[in-house]
């Protein structure tokens, strides 16, 4: 039965009131009227005009039909009853949701996806540069071989759930002074499966679903690093029957090498040199990834002195591209020194203090001259005895 009243009345609004505006309105109101929620006398028709109200006013065709010809221009065509019994009004899904949970707005719920699953993968500096081949064992949920995940008993099948009719769903309607609510819950008896397992598979105990531990093998590829994660798609938890599988993301995490440093795709290393290789200059053999490499450290070298090594690093993840190798020259300085030593080094000391007329003044363009052909020997003696 229709109310007679005028509709923007209800609502408590002006006549060029917004859609918007008649919409929080009609939310507040519904929510203070609401049979579920307020049991004082006169609410349910309270709650039965505005919702009316709402029907027409929030429907432009409607409401302008109404704004010409009041309750004439859409006399029984809208009513409550017509509201409830499914009419769908645009924005009357909000409301609706707020007060069921929006059970029958929402399809059925379906079997649940197996869970995702995690694995920490530990590997050495080496296999994250070179990539590896790893084989895990992980713990999961997998389906029951003995029943085919069905979880009946092999020679016999689900039957269809008697409480639902095989929908997984119950629909509850609730009616009162003309009005009818309907509420869709999931199936108990089933627990939305929709069947029900009279005899049970005697392996997995009627979930058709069993723990194992599986082998899985794992390709890390070339130039991963720690805090990668590798998706394996469907590798996780079984699902419900009739549901996909999780997927598993092995996390890496890539073990400190002794001597490595890794950064982005440069390897970064350090090199203990003499002070008289670094003086009179050098070749050393560095270690890289890819093997012992020469290098040459040019004569007066500093200390932390950086040198690259192209293309010594590591893979990039995508494309042929190889980062480098730095290697940091690190001069030390002797702590215990022989006899002989102490006494080259007096000798040096005073070379370099300008006493010597070939020694060099300011110390700077050492470099830039050639080297004194008399120092020579005084130098090679040097090395001879910090190297020995
Ligand atoms: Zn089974
Ligand atoms: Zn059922």
């Amino acid at each position: 039965m229709a109310t007679t009243r005028d509709y923007y009345e209800i609502l408590g609004l002006s006549k060029d009131a917004s859609p918007e505006e008649i919409k929080k309105t009609y939310r507040k109101l519904a929510l203070k009227y609401h049979p579920d929620r307020n049991k004082e006398v006169g609410a349910e028709e309270k709650f039965k005009e505005i919702s009316e109200a709402y029907a027409v006013l929030s429907d432009d065709e409607k409401r302008a039909q109404y704004d010409r010809f009041g309750h004439a221009g859409i006399n029984g065509q809208y009513s409550a009853e017509d509201i409830f019994r499914g009419a769908d009004f645009g924005g009357f899904g909000d409301i609706f949701e707020m007060f069921f949970g929006g059970g029958s707005r929402r399809g059925p719920m379906g079997p649940r996806r197996g869970s995702d699953l995690q694995y920490d993968l530990y590997i050495t500096f080496e296999e994250a540069a070179f990539g590896v081949r790893k084989d895990i064992d992980i713990p999961r949920t997998e389906r029951c071989s003995n029943c085919s995940g069905t979880g009946a008993k092999p020679g016999t099948s689900p039957k269809r759930c008697p409480t639902c009719g095989g929908t997984g769903q119950i629909h509850t309607t609730r009616s009162g002074l003309g009005m009818q609510f309907v509420s869709t819950t999931t199936c108990t008896t089933c627990h939305g499966r929709g069947q029900i397992i009279e005899s049970p598979c005697p392996v997995c105990s009627g979930t058709g679903r069993v723990r194992n531990t599986r082998k899985i093998t794992v390709n890390v590829p070339a130039g991963a690093d720690s805090g990668m994660s590798l998706r394996l798609s469907g590798e996780g938890d079984s699902g419900e029957p009739g549901a996909p599988s999780g997927d598993l993301y092995v996390v890496l995490h890539v073990k400190e090498h002794p001597f490595f440093k890794r950064v982005d795709y440069d390897v970064i290393t350090e090199l203990p040199i003499s002070f008289a290789q670094a003086a009179l200059g050098t070749d050393v053999m560095v270690d890289t990834l890819h093997g012992k490499v020469k290098m040459n450290i040019p004569a007066g070298t500093q200390t932390h002195s950086v040198f690259r090594l192209k293309d010594k690093g590591i893979q990039y993840l995508h494309g042929n591209r190889k980062g480098d190798q730095l290697v940091r020259v690190i001069i030390n300085t002797p702590t215990k020194l022989t006899h002989e030593q102490k006494e080259l080094l007096r000798q040096f000391e005073d070379l370099s203090s300008g006493k010597n007329p070939e020694g060099n003044q300011n110390g700077k363009d050492e470099r830039s001259t050639e080297k004194p052909k008399k120092n020579k020997g005084f130098f090679e003696k040097v090395k001879d005895a910090f190297e020995g």
